[in-house]
């Protein structure tokens, strides 16, 4: 499925929810249905802005491309072992780009 359309699809989620809060009785329900609308609604706006790439250096600390840096104390130091698919800090789709050893000329 392609962003954009995951994106749709998130979009009429979030209607989906919002008719189903306008129709709840109870205000707790109706919040509930509310804030998953707008789970939502951040969602599709996520995949809109695009990618945010991480960048793994030679210690196996991230950069991000919107400027943190993330460490991971677990053996398995990628976000994508994490199922981590989103940028904690800018919220956008996660894409990430593991240390590459540079080519060695002395051989
Ligand atoms: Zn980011």
């Amino acid at each position: 499925m392609s962003a954009e359309t995951h994106a749709t699809r998130l979009d009429e989620m979030a209607r989906e929810y919002r008719d189903t809060a306008n129709r709840c009785i109870l205000p707790s329900a109706a919040r509930s249905y509310e804030n998953d609308a707008r789970s939502c609604e951040a969602g599709a706006a996520a995949l809109r802005r695009g990618t945010c790439v991480w960048q793994q250096d030679e210690d196996g600390a991230w950069s991000t491309a919107c400027g943190k840096r993330w460490e991971f104390t677990w053996y398995e130091h990628r976000p994508s072992a994490h199922d981590m698919r989103f940028c904690h800090h800018c919220g956008q789709t996660l894409g990430e780009r593991g240390y590459v050893e540079p080519a060695n000329d002395e051989s």
